[in-house]
């Protein structure tokens, strides 16, 4: 089987790290998670992490240049070459998607799919909203899924629960409206390539599989 080559698109909380996670155990694909990629150049103190830091301590996007480089830095290994990739937060941008289009062409390389994982806004609304997090310990509860033994209490550390700011439905309605703002150019870049497939996330993690490899694997 020949490694495929996958780009994952869809806000957090959207089921991406258990898919990947299948598609590295099942397929040995290697995941190449932005974020992940960001906090280890910070940790090993590299120039690029120094540079990246700098940045996002202020609150501050990662610029293309250097989000680029340390992406091009993994893709260009041999564990890739080998084992395929998925990539899960590039690219952001259409500077970016146009860089990966380019490195890919100088290893001969080419995407298999880029994934678009999407969710109904309310059922995300929905989900989220019966959260209530302990302000102590940080244990998490659910009003229908996981109701604590005493109501409005944790049951850990009989702290008050509270619902937390970023569950809140506005805020949840305005941080996917954000991510689909800023997503959609990338998302169209690959429509126009015909390399997309867009994936209803709210369905199983096994049926989201099924329609992630379909074809390809
Ligand atoms: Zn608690």
């Amino acid at each position: 089987m020949s490694p495929i080559h996958l780009v994952l698109i869809g806000p957090p909380g959207v089921g991406k790290g258990t898919q990947a996670a299948l598609l590295e155990e099942r397929l040995g694909t290697r995941t190449l998670s932005s974020g992940v990629i960001f906090r280890q150049e910070i940790e090993a103190e590299t120039d690029l992490g120094r540079l990246a830091n700098s940045y996002i301590k202020r609150g501050e996007l990662v610029p293309n240049g250097i989000t680029i480089e340390m992406m091009a830095k993994r893709l260009r290994s041999d564990e890739v070459r080998r084992r395929g990739f998925v990539l899960d937060g590039f690219p952001r941008t259409l500077r970016q998607a146009d860089a990966l289009q380019e490195l890919l062409a100088e290893m001969e390389l080419h995407l298999d799919r880029v994934v678009s994982l999407e969710v109904d806004l309310e059922v995300v609304v929905a989900r989220l909203a019966g959260r209530l997090g302990c302000t102590k310990c940080g244990e998490i509860y659910h009003a229908a899924n996981k109701p604590p033994g005493r109501e409005g209490l944790c049951d850990k550390c009989d702290t008050p629960l509270l619902m937390r700011e970023d569950d809140r439905p506005e805020t949840v309605r305005e941080r996917l409206r954000v991510f689909k703002e800023n997503t959609q150019p990338v998302v169209e870049f690959y429509e126009a390539r015909g390399l997309l497939r867009r994936i209803d996330a709210n369905q199983t993690p096994e049926a989201v599989y099924a329609s992630i490899t379909e074809g390809i694997v």
